[in-house]
């Protein structure tokens, strides 16, 4: 590896290398070597890039300028897709390489979501996750990765970055440098020298639907136009000239479209199914509500917390591996953490309806407790999961638990007002849960955003593609209605109002799902 320094005196310690790369695109001419050479190097199929050249044009004719910028993984330091990785397929090696194991990964996709620079891929051929891994096999045997070694201009340049003697450390050390979302607090080790900022900042620069060699999809660049359109301080449509004056994309790579679809939206609806069902039944218990100790509940949640793990498995991209998560379990995911509870959440379901079947009535109050607090856990993990896909900062919202928890308990008392008619403390939380449902999703609209690609999210919702079915899907009539037609105490129209709570609860599920993803990350 180039400028790796002096090794270490008979009597030194070995020194740990941390490797990272520098790009310096005042030299890039925008060749596509790099990219070429990553393909062949690594046997990256059609369509997949671990390492691409990002084109903005900037100006007006005819004092117009085309910047580069060349994007892969950054290999952070404190990587967010090694954290929430629910396998260890991808892990930092001790020379500072995020690198990654294919035959671990079970595809889930939540790495794409955790990366904030849009780095990783599934591979269309092993249906498992893969980006840059600064050609580690290369590296082992003291050579450059390929894109160092073909690239014209000498514009990449990879090395030890602790070492004071590497070419990296000394340019790092004498230009200045710039990193793409620092304020992510990811620690990236790659660094760019001269690199327009419109090319770092996708909301700097404005997406057409064609650029050389290629289109983007319809929905991805109407959302990525109503993105570049939004100012920090309120919705302000793009103008040609604003579009001038930020940039436009002449060429860039196809990336995921939306990761996580409606298989996952349909996740945490049924999952708030089944966790309210059994809140309901284990209160309901604990409080003495005679029908608490009937068997609809318990066997509603059972068959929901069902339906949340066959969800689950049909969307990783290799189903077949889903033991995995529990057999070489990463203990800092949220991914596995969460399989955990709702297999613990899914067991004392199941020992609630012998207990219940068997005539152990007197036990049920004993069992109501950790029934309570998983079903407590199984509402709410995915707010931990959502957090650590720290490259949507939409997800990163504090609001997240608390909504996931009163959804629970809209989707509990509405199946709950399903199952057993209206009784009256079922309608009152029911209306309390519509009630805090609805504050917490239009808090989540006017609170302050810590940034821009939060909030645009946030207004994607509301004013955005989406916002007939926001205002007139979940509000009207997955909300107000449902609680006006719940208060009649009928339990016909109560029972409608119940149904119309659920639908619009789903409603609110998915939009928050897209909302997330919609905002580009490169
Ligand atoms: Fe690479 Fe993204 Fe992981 Fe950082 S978070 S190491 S850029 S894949």
């Amino acid at each position: 590896m180039q400028g790796s320094g002096r090794p270490p005196g008979p009597t030194e310690a070995p020194r740990r290398v941390r490797y990272g790369f520098v790009i310096d695109q005042t030299r890039c001419i925008g060749c596509h070597a790099c990219t070429v050479a990553c393909k062949e190097e690594n046997g990256v199929p059609l369509g997949a890039f671990r390492t691409w050249v990002k084109y903005v044009e900037k100006g007006e004719y005819p004092h117009t300028r085309r910047h580069f910028a060349v994007l892969r993984c950054n290999h952070c330091d404190n990587a967010p897709c090694v954290t929430i990785c629910p396998t260890v397929a991808l892990y930092r090696r001790p020379d500072g390489i995020v690198d990654f194991d294919g035959r671990r990964c079970i595809g889930c996709k939540s790495c794409l979501q955790a990366c904030p620079y849009d780095a990783l891929y599934i591979d269309p051929d092993t249906h498992t996750a893969a980006k840059c891994h600064f050609c580690a096999h290369r590296v082992e045997k003291g050579l450059e990765p390929a894109c160092v070694i073909v690239c014209p201009e000498r514009a990449i340049l990879a090395g030890d970055l602790d070492d004071p003697a590497s070419e990296v450390a000394q340019v790092i050390a004498r230009e200045p440098v710039t990193v793409r979302k620092p304020e992510q607090g990811t620690r990236p080790k790659l660094f760019y020298v001269g690199a327009d900022h419109a090319t770092l900042v996708p909301q700097l620069a404005e997406t057409r639907g064609a650029h050389l060699w290629g289109q983007r999809p319809g929905e991805i660049l109407s959302l990525a136009r109503m993105a570049t359109g939004w100012k920090t301080n309120g919705p302000a449509p793009a103008t040609p000239k604003a579009a001038e004056a930020l940039g436009q994309v002449a060429y860039d790579a196809p990336h995921e479209e939306r990761p996580w679809g409606w298989r996952v939206s349909a996740y945490l609806w049924t999952k708030s199914i089944a966790a309210g069902a059994a809140l309901v039944a284990a209160l309901g218990t604990l409080w003495g509500w005679p029908e608490a100790g009937g068997r609809r509940l318990p066997l509603l949640a059972l068959v929901f917390v069902l339906l949340t793990s066959v969800l689950l498995v049909v969307d990783l991209k290799r189903p077949d591996r889903f033991l995995y998560v529990l057999s070489k379990g990463n203990p800092r995911s949220w991914l596995v953490w969460g399989a955990w509870i709702l297999m613990a959440f899914g067991a004392v379901t199941a020992l609630w309806i012998l207990v219940a079947a068997g005539g152990g009535g007197r036990v049920l109050p004993l069992l109501a407790v950790p029934w309570l607090a998983l079903a407590l856990g199984a509402a709410g993990y995915s707010a931990f999961l959502f957090a650590q896909a720290e490259g949507r900062d939409f997800w990163q919202s504090p609001l997240v638990l608390p909504h996931l928890l009163a959804a629970s308990v809209v989707a509990g008392c509405a199946v709950a007002h399903l199952a057993y008619g209206p009784a009256q403390a079922v309608r009152g939380f029911l209306v309390l849960g519509l009630g805090v449902h609805l504050f917490l999703i239009l808090a989540e609209r006017f609170v302050h955003h810590p940034n821009l690609d939060a909030l645009m999210a946030a207004r994607l919702l509301t004013g955005g593609a989406w916002r007939g079915r926001f205002w007139g899907g979940v509000v009207v009539l997955g909300t107000l209605l449902p609680a006006l037609l719940v208060l009649t105490g009928s339990a016909v129209l109560g029972g409608l109002g119940s149904l119309l709570a659920l639908g619009g609860l789903y409603v609110y599920e998915d939009l928050w799902v897209r909302a997330g993803q919609a905002v580009p990350l490169s």
